[in-house]
């Protein structure tokens, strides 16, 4: 089997190998995912499987990026083991710092002083009708 390096694989394709076994793939996800394993491997070997090409994929990528715990989105290895196994972004999430520096601001709404409404019609008697009223 020819050994690829990742230099060939783009953020995205990485993104979606690493993803694939976790998320359900969207049909262009899906066709990007075969795409790529066809450049990958010979797909007419008899033993050629999805899974394990799959996996072997994936072991290019291991030893630098995993999977955040939380949103499944692959991140470097550094930044998980910095944020017990979640990216940056969800980690903050899970655990928001108070920031007593920022005061959030109430949000002040502009005041209108008028609506821009638009004003109701008058009625007004069709000149059609105006003809019937007149011919009796
Ligand atoms: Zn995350």
């Amino acid at each position: 089997m020819n050994d690829r390096s990742n230099q060939n694989y783009s953020d995205e394709d990485i993104s979606l190998i690493m993803r694939a076994p976790n998320i359900t793939l969207s049909e262009t996800e899906q066709e990007i995912l075969d795409r790529i394993l066809q450049e990958s491997f010979d797909q007419t070997h008899p033993e050629f499987d999805h899974y394990k090409a799959l996996e072997n994929l994936q072991k290019n990528f291991n030893n630098k990026v995993a999977l955040c715990k939380s949103c499944f989105m692959p991140k470097q290895k550094e930044e998980l083991e910095q944020y017990e196994e979640y990216c940056q972004e969800c980690y903050d999430e899970l655990n928001p710092t108070p920031e007593p520096e920022v005061e959030l601001q109430p949000e002040i709404l502009p005041i209108q002083p008028e609506f821009s409404r638009p004003k109701p019609r008058p009625l007004s008697i069709k000149p059609r009708l105006l003809k019937l009223f007149k011919t009796k």
